[in-house]
């Protein structure tokens, strides 16, 4: 069974990233890169409660671009800000959480 390290409670029942998504504050920025390239920037994700790599990969497979993520930070290649958000919240991130730059 799979038991959350925070609460002790099977994952089914433990709610601490439900919490943690309530209280973080996310940034949603576009970067400019190389030959006039944008990327997407994410910061703010509490790390300790969501799993990173996890919510990457989910949002690589949606939006069908490349990325990467370290230091509590992911990097998605292209301008992806208002579809991020839209994909956050259906995720289960609070909109008010969500800070689009
Ligand atoms: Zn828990």
């Amino acid at each position: 069974m799979n038991i959350c390290n925070t609460c002790g409670l099977p994952k089914e029942l433990c709610v601490c990233e439900n919490i943690a998504k309530e209280s973080q504050q996310i940034t949603v920025m576009a970067v400019k890169k190389k030959f006039g390239k944008k990327n997407t920037v994410i910061e703010g994700i509490d790390t300790k409660q969501i799993d990173l790599k996890d919510l990457t990969k989910k949002l690589k497979n949606i939006l069908a671009c490349g990325g990467t993520s370290k230091e509590g930070k992911i990097e998605l290649q292209g301008d992806h800000k208002l579809r991020v958000k839209e994909e956050l919240i259906k995720l289960g991130f609070p909109p008010e959480t969500i800070q689009v730059k």
